[in-house]
């Protein structure tokens, strides 16, 4: 027997989970399909905190899909009564022509954001765990801060089921075909067939096998997060004192890290930014080394001493990465019924509610408002 629906979504992490919601709110039949169980961290959506942030160093463009992201993370605060976007401003440091600060610099100029610029004295003196050399600086943004993966999967889940949504889990596709008319799609399952007249495709680090009949050139990649216990306590690392940060130390040397949670017990977390090695959802090494651990301290060590305490906890987590670490979002070159979502390039999360919003305008609208030329296919294959 086959099932029929008005769109498809396969993959319901960070990016299908907000796409399930947006389509199952505009009123049309949803099927969401996953591999794993709901807010799982197996791919790229977990370990409690991903930094948001307005002055975006990476390119400007970025900008106006921040505004809109914002937005619909207070939406979805509001409809589920959870707290899913924490500010709690952000610092952009290193030295000032490093792309970190100059770059966000940029954003924040062309877009009229509100920033601080501050010297390493003023660092210091604001947020004393920061232990800058005379030449680093920092563009503060007080709009920056975290949004918590697994309660926003979660939450998007809840309200695209009450919505009436139908969501599968441990119930992955082992393939997909589009008809060359352009109007429908099917999936097939080890429980089934389904039809639908739209497929959203969301796949995080499993896209290489999904959608291999393009032959996109991604990298999946091994990341770590490490909770540590900082040595005199954790009142110096909450939020008023130690606000989110990426520090470009030097050209090939970034940390990023979190304040900690008042009353928690997890620790204060940190990370290296894209220093990961290549992997695969089925070969990834789950297993963080000794070797690995003392990296990220000698990173950190000098430059956030009061940190360089016992190791709380430490996952891996998946990067799935274009080679220009933009995204890929757009319609599939051959079935413009298949809307493709993300290789996220490891800065994906901030974005996911407005990338949910962008899924549903090109399923259901084939075109959307929204920027996104920057996320184009046609960089890397060649389309019609
Ligand atoms: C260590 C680390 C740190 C990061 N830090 C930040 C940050 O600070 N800020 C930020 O904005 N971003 C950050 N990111 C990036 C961000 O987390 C990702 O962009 C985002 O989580 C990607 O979401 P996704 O939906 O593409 O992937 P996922 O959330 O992994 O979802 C893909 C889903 O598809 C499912 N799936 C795969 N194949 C199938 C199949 N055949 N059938 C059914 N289901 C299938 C998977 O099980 C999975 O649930 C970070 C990522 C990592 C790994």
């Amino acid at each position: 027997m086959t099932n029929t629906y008005d769109v498809i979504i396969v993959g319901l992490g960070g990016m299908g989970s907000c796409a399930a919601y947006q389509v199952a709110r505009r009123g049309k039949r949803v099927l969401g399909l996953e591999r794993h169980t709901p807010a799982h961290a197996l791919g790229s959506s977990h370990g409690k905190s991903r930094i948001i942030r307005q002055a975006y160093f990476e390119d400007p463009a970025y900008v106006p899909l921040l505004l809109r992201a914002y937005e619909l993370w207070e939406q979805i605060e509001r409809e589920t009564n959870q707290s899913i976007m924490m500010l709690t401003g952000g610092l952009m440091m290193g030295r000032p022509d490093a792309q970190t600060v100059a770059g966000a610099l940029r954003s924040a100029r062309e877009y009229n954001l509100p920033y601080e610029m501050l010297d390493a004295a003023a660092i210091h003196t604001r947020f004393p765990a920061f232990q800058p050399d005379p030449a680093t600086v920092a563009l503060y943004e007080k709009k920056a801060g975290y949004v918590r993966p697994e309660v926003s999967v979660q939450a998007h889940l809840t309200r695209a089921a009450a919505l009436g949504a139908d969501l599968h889990f441990e119930e992955p596709i082992q393939s997909w075909s589009a008809s060359p008319t352009g109007d429908r799609v099917q999936v097939t399952t080890a429980n089934g067939v389904y039809e639908a007249e739209k497929l959203i495709i969301a796949p995080g680090a499993w896209a290489p096998q999904l959608l291999a009949d393009l032959s996109l050139p991604l990298v999946v990649e091994r990341n770590i997060l490490f909770w540590f216990d900082p040595l005199d306590g954790t009142a110096p690392f909450l939020a008023d004192r130690f606000p989110i940060y990426i520090w470009e130390i030097n050209a090939d040397l970034q940390i990023y890290g979190f304040p900690a949670e008042a009353g928690s017990t997890d620790g204060v977390k940190i990370a290296l930014f894209r220093n990961g090695n290549i992997s695969t959802p089925e070969t990834i090494d789950r297993t963080v080394h000794p070797d690995e651990v003392q990296q990220m301290r000698d990173a950190f060590k000098d430059h956030i001493p009061a940190l360089n305490g016992p190791l709380l906890n430490a996952l891996t987590c998946m990067y799935t990465t274009t080679p220009d670490q933009h995204f890929i979002i757009d319609l599939h070159p051959n079935y413009p019924q298949v809307v493709i979502a993300s290789p996220c390039s490891g800065h994906g999360f901030k974005f996911a509610s407005v990338v949910g919003e962008i899924l549903a305008d090109l399923a259901l609208d084939g075109s959307t408002r929204h920027p996104i030329s920057l996320f184009a296919l046609d960089r890397f294959v060649a389309t019609h």
